[in-house]
């Protein structure tokens, strides 16, 4: 009979290994890739030998690959360099906004293996109706993603509301008019044979996390941040050191029902004077008294020719983002906001208004440079934050896919 003290040495031997396997793949994929088992070893302080035999183990489990000896060293054998593994793991993305659906599947190398984006009119939609559309979409991209080689390890969807602390319901989306849904039982009998489970997130959360990472397990700068999206609706996330900030049920950033007045126009949550009651697109076009189909491109156009009714419509935007960001910056202690989607091409109009909100509201805004930028464009960037999200599961805690773990 084995001793009784080996069963909890084993445990500890198991752990030390699972956190030396994690820690090995964080500092490789932070690194973009390209470091040799040497420069691992003094990178992570962990010795030659076990960098050499994890190293073997994430080789062989598709997690890293080993390139060609292209690393000069100096004398003696050449290093040869380690890098995120291509088609071999990949992550999907999904996501239903009020004016398309889209999806993206991306391998741990952020090679896009497959992507769609179709345009359509969600708003006040039937998601009985949607969501079939969504399911036959997005049994292609897992179809194009298994026949590249690559086993899918996560699936978000986005969506533009709050989801429930089990990622299986949206509870509320005002402007796609969704209540109570379970999108996995909608998506189709063709999708759900192909046995890819849906985890269903916020899709401002999932664009915000997309704005902190730079590649799979690469960290964007800053990696502190408010991320607010506009289109029609406005969205936000809390972002610290990489990571969503969600509060107690994970529903926090919920900028876009911010009061800026609080008798102004009815806002489809129910309340009065929200914030994407000024800024959002609708409300956008409407002061510039456009209608309300217009696309983005052509606002942007009317911008650049200087025409008076839209630069007003856009400066009113800002001033009512400055008011929410400035509540939000006061709140949090955030001193960097990253505009998305919508937003971000307009951040040249928007910047004089809300600028001038921001230093007047913000107290601390005398101590510490407030940055606003656009987010790097992306035509489907909560997509890319759900594939982002599965392929961190495997970066995090590599061990769970060594196949015998
Ligand atoms: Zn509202």
């Amino acid at each position: 009979m084995a001793p009784a003290t080996s069963r909890p040495s084993a445990a500890r031997q198991s752990s030390l290994r699972e956190t030396n396997l994690a820690v090995l793949t964080r500092t490789l994929f932070a690194s973009g890739g390209g470091l040799s088992r040497a420069d691992l070893a003094v990178r992570t302080g962990l010795t030659r030998a076990t960098v050499s035999r994890l190293c073997q183990e994430l080789i062989e489990a598709g997690i890293v690959d080993e390139h060609e000896q292209d690393v000069a060293t100096g004398p003696g054998r050449p290093a040869t360099p380690l890098h995120p593994a291509r088609r071999t793991l990949a992550g999907l993305g999904f996501e239903v906004n009020i004016d398309y659906m889209a999806g993206r599947s991306l391998d741990l190398a952020g090679t896009v293996l497959g992507e769609f984006k179709v345009p359509g009119s969600f708003a006040d939609s039937d998601p009985a109706a949607v969501l079939p559309q969504l399911g036959e979409l997005a049994a292609d991209l897992v179809e194009t993603t298994r026949a590249t080689g690559a086993r899918i390890v996560g699936t978000h969807l986005a969506l533009p509301g709050l989801v429930d602390a089990t990622a299986t319901t949206l509870l509320f989306a005002p402007n796609l008019g969704w209540r109570s849904v379970r999108p996995m039982g909608l998506l189709g009998n063709r999708f759900r044979a192909l046995g890819a489970e849906v985890r269903v997130a916020n899709d401002a959360k999932l664009q915000a996390l997309a704005a902190a990472t730079q590649g799979p397990g690469g960290e964007a700068k800053p990696s502190t941040f408010l991320y607010v999206s506009g289109d029609i609706g406005i969205g936000s996330a809390i972002i610290v050191d990489g990571e969503i900030s969600g509060g107690q049920h994970g529903w926090a950033g919920e900028l876009g029902h911010v009061s800026i007045e609080p008798f102004g126009p009815l806002c489809h949550c129910g309340s009065r004077g929200c914030l994407e009651r000024y800024a959002g697109k609708t409300a956008v076009l409407e002061v510039a008294q456009l209608p309300p189909t217009t696309p983005s491109a052509d606002v942007l156009r009317r911008l650049e020719i200087g025409e008076e009714r839209v630069h007003r419509a856009v400066a009113r935007a800002g001033w009512a983002l400055g008011i929410a960001i400035a509540d939000a910056l006061n709140l949090l202690d955030l001193s960097d906001v990253v505009l998305g989607t919508g937003l971000a091409p307009l951040v040249p109009w928007l910047e004089p208004s809300l600028r001038r909100e921001l230093a007047t509201r913000v107290l601390a805004a005398q101590f510490v440079d407030i940055s606003v930028v656009g987010a790097p464009e992306d035509p489907c960037p909560a997509s890319t934050g759900g594939a982002l999200r599965a392929l961190q599961s495997v970066i995090s805690r590599p061990a769970a896919w060594i196949p015998g773990d």
